[in-house]
């Protein structure tokens, strides 16, 4: 049984209602889940409202804090193979991509931000009229975090992390296909040491159900949210009501351009990387692939051939590169794109296994137009399209033509080009010759339907704190 956890213990919902949680692999129920109503949402936000007014969490030195984030992250570290297990058997992702990437990802999620807001935690302005202005940032309250289930345990730490390292208490709504590391997480959060209700985790479903609670309560302070554009809007729409600030991580549309100058091995590796890591259930996935001219056809080779030679299978085999959707019903959206391919479009390899299971091989598609649903909406699957370009403007030109604007990726060896296109490109995050690669001090988040906001180092700081001016007469 997943149990919510609220001020610091176990706890089924009050109503005993339970949903169950699917392995995706196995495509049967693997464990109970408590389904929160009104009552348990209450309960938890009467919990974080008392940790952060009256208790000492907010009022404790950052050292102090900051001990109890990394102790928490040594238990990630030490606990290791329950949370892999529990996120590979909620959505089907290969254990070895949790034990190598998204585990130490989380604790290492923790121990910055710890070590971050001790760093960041004032500013000193030095006046021409010898006033002494300082900033202090004092945490801002209650956050309510709501997560998706692509990455679960490695981005609800990655909200968490930075709104604890600043004093807030927080309220985490796992999405409903993957609940079980979160309740692990708050349960190692206590044993590190952490004060009861500070880090609350509630679990249910989105409209009419713990998520819309939680974000209509005006007991909350903060509303950070990462999952589809569409529920970014109504997250945007109950924070503008209650008047607090609201973070939005939200779908993607990466564009990949891979010029005729570029190393093309490393080229097709990264771009093999972008999307079929997680089977393409990545916001960042770099899943519009545009490829000069002159080397299309080689490329397209290669990389065909990297596509075939991954493994799909088991996500507890140690080898499976690529394992099931994350649930029957993605399994199902994802599978639509391929019924509505347009005419003229070349699918190379991969496609929709037909044995049953709810796998998606890495597929890669040639010949759809700019224009078809396949190139425009976000499809979160191992499925990417290639098309051609002549020159550089086609290429940046082609990489912005959509409303999202998460992340791009660009691979030359033309130093000057790869600053020029950078700059010209519409998105959060562009990585020049790679992909994926974190620098936890770097502003994170997106452009136009890709997201409202920065999380990220100072920029974590700026959205869970309540910055506040002191100036003082000299
Ligand atoms: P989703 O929007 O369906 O659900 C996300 C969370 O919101 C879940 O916990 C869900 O229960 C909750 N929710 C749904 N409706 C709600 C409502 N009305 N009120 C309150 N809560 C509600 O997203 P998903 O399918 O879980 O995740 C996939 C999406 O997330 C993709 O679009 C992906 O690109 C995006 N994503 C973005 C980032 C990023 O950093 N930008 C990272 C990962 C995933």
């Amino acid at each position: 049984m997943i149990t919510n956890w609220i001020d610091g213990k176990p706890c089924d919902a009050e109503s005993g209602e339970t949903f169950e949680t699917i392995n995706p692999w196995t495509q049967l129920a693997h464990d109970t889940v408590a389904l929160s109503g009104r009552a348990d949402v209450e309960a938890a936000v009467d919990a974080a409202r008392r940790a952060f007014d009256d208790g000492p969490w907010p009022r404790m030195g950052f050292g102090e804090r900051g001990a109890i984030l990394h102790r928490l992250a040594d238990l990630i570290e030490a606990n290791a193979n329950e949370l892999a297990s529990a996120d590979s058997h909620d959505m089907g992702k290969p254990i070895s991509a949790m034990l190598t990437k998204d585990v130490p990802r989380a604790a290492q999620n923790f121990r910055f931000f710890a070590d971050h807001a001790r760093m960041a935690a004032s500013e000193v302005y030095p006046s021409d009229t010898g006033h002494h202005a300082y900033a202090r940032f004092e945490a801002a309250g209650v956050v309510v975090a709501i997560a998706p289930w692509n990455f679960p345990l490695m981005l609800e730490s990655w909200k968490i992390a930075p709104a604890l390292a600043w004093g807030n208490t927080v309220i985490l709504k796992p999405a409903e296909d993957t609940p079980g590391s979160a309740t692990i997480m708050a349960r190692l959060a206590t044993e590190a040491g952490m004060p009861d209700g500070v880090l609350n985790v509630v679990h249910g479903f989105g409209p009419d159900s713990a998520g819309e609670f939680l974000t209509s309560s005006d007991r909350i302070d903060r509303l950070t949210f990462t999952g589809e554009s569409t529920t970014g809007r109504i997250i945007a729409a109950a924070g503008a009501q209650q008047l607090i600030p609201v973070s939005l991580e939200l779908g993607g549309k990466g564009a990949n351009i891979v010029f005729s100058d570029a190393d093309l091995d490393e080229a097709v590796k990264w771009s093999n990387t972008a999307i079929f890591t997680n089977a393409g259930q990545v916001c960042l996935a770099g899943s519009r692939l545009f490829v000069q001219r002159d080397i299309y056809d080689d490329f397209v080779e290669r990389f065909v051939a990297s596509a075939e030679a991954l493994t799909v299978g088991a996500p507890d085999d140690p080898n499976t590169d690529v394992g099931p959707l994350a649930s029957k019903e993605h399994f199902t959206k994802v599978a639509g794109f391929f019924s509505d391919l347009p005419d003229g479009a070349t699918v190379h390899c991969g496609g929709v296994a037909s044995d049953g299971s709810w796998v998606v091989k890495p597929t890669v598609i040639t010949g759809a137009d700019a224009d078809a649903r396949i190139c425009r909406e976000e499809v979160f699957g191992p499925v990417v399209t290639i098309q051609p370009f002549d020159t550089e403007e086609e290429a940046v030109a082609m990489a912005n033509g959509t409303k999202y604007g998460l992340n791009a990726m660009l691979f030359t060896e033309n130093l000057r080009r790869a600053h020029r296109v950078a700059a010209n490109l519409r998105a959060g995050t562009v990585w020049v010759n790679c992909f994926f690669v974190r620098d936890l001090r770097a502003p994170f988040g997106g452009v136009g339907w890709s997201g409202v906001g920065r999380e990220g180092g100072n920029f974590s700081r700026e959205f869970f704190t309540e910055p506040k001016a002191v100036v003082m007469h000299p």
